[in-house]
């Protein structure tokens, strides 16, 4: 469990007095979320949905889902999940009540969720030797040719984030669903919740205007439906040059935008983020060719300079929008100092990080004299 000694608590209200950003934590589950209430998370700025559809129990019903032949039977298999997402978002929001919960739509790469191609081989060479049943060899054979038509070389690079949604619309019609009932449920139970839509990997205008459409109808049918009425906010994730440098335009679509620099290191430098660790990397970065590891402190020239020119195109599109950092840097201190300069209103880290990142949106505000130039 978390301990904050007495002492610290008080610096730490000391430094509230003083920051301007406020300080949200990254978390997908109500124990985490709980957690970083502790630490005085201000919400969640980011609300990954990807490991719910890990679960054992659940994934077979994601295959199903992702193998589908058709809308229908995709929407068969989501209706099988959709109570489940409902009782994700019901858990978070409740332990999140009265702030603000950024819930993510799916943001997988596919292959993720997909029965191993390999062990798929092995288990047909075995049936075949052993005279296996040949209605269950056909089946399993099928499947292969399935999973292999979906093989991606670039996961990462491939059909994930909003462009999943693009495709086929009714996933995150289902988890929009889902996280407007369990609010709808909540409200009527006399809990404060406020849970804000997030889409990712946005590239262009017309793809955030399509899913923002489609999230408040969603909404808006199931408030009806319950009698309660609840703000909407649908964001997304800036995580990809092109969605800076076009952000005038998909900002009057955003209430948010919030930078995904995970994936925005990963395409502006060109770099795999899987990669980044335990490779080729460390003898790259040993050579002085960055002063320090872009993935763990912003990139104040490349990365950085995208997010303030975000910052800016999107704020003179849409004066109300609200901007923050959800990638690792948002509770990295010297990234946070960045965060205060580029005019970002929020920061969100994992939960362990939030004292830290409280304490360097103090000093931020304040303007550390001490700070490396
Ligand atoms: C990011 O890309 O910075 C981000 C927060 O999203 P994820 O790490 O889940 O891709
Ligand atoms: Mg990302």
């Amino acid at each position: 469990d978390p301990e904050i000694s007495a002492e610290f608590e008080l610096l730490l209200s000391w430094a509230d007095e003083i920051r301007t950003m406020k300080v949200r934590a990254n978390a997908d589950t109500p124990e985490d979320a709980a957690k970083a209430r502790q630490f005085g998370a201000e919400g969640i700025g980011l609300c990954r949905t990807e490991h719910m559809f890990m679960a054992q129990d659940r994934l077979p019903i994601v295959q199903e889902m992702i193998l589908a032949e058709n809308k229908e039977e995709r929407e068969a298999a989501l209706a099988k999940l959709l109570p489940m997402q409902r009782e994700d978002f019901y858990g978070i929001l409740k332990a999140m009540a009265g702030y603000p919960v950024y819930i993510r739509l799916l943001d997988p790469p596919l292959h993720e969720f997909l029965p191993n191609q390999e062990e798929l081989v092995v288990e047909i060479t075995t049936l075949k030797l052993t005279g296996g049943d040949p209605a269950v060899i056909k089946a399993k054979e099928q499947l292969l040719k399935k999973v292999r038509a979906l093989h991606e070389f670039n996961p990462m690079l491939g059909h994930r984030g909003c462009r999943l949604a693009i495709t086929w619309p009714e996933i995150y019609a289902m988890q929009v669903r889902a996280i407007y009932q369990a609010t709808a449920q909540l409200i009527k139970e006399g809990v404060d919740a406020r849970p804000e839509v997030m889409i990712p990997l946005v590239i262009e205008a017309e793809e955030l205007r399509k899913l923002r459409e489609l999230s408040v109808q969603v909404a808006k049918e199931v408030m009806a439906e319950y009698g309660v009425e609840v703000p909407i906010s649908v964001g997304t994730m800036i995580e990809l040059p092109r969605a800076c440098v076009t952000a005038d335009e998909i900002a009057p679509h955003a209430d948010y935008f919030s930078f995904g620099t995970n994936d925005l290191t990963q395409t502006t430098l060109g770099f795999s983020r899987d990669d980044a660790e335990g490779k080729f990397m460390q003898d790259y970065l040993d050579q002085k060719i960055f002063a320090e590891n872009p993935f763990i402190v912003l990139d104040t020239r490349g990365v950085g300079k995208l997010m303030k020119m975000a910052t800016q195109l999107g704020r003179q599109a849409n004066p109300a929008l609200k901007v923050g950092i959800c990638g690792e840097h948002g509770g990295e201190p010297k990234s946070i100092f960045f965060c205060q300069e580029a005019g970002l209103d929020y920061v969100s880290c994992s939960p362990y990080r939030v004292p830290i990142a409280r304490l360097a949106a103090a000093q931020a505000a304040l303007g550390d004299v001490t700070r490396d130039k």
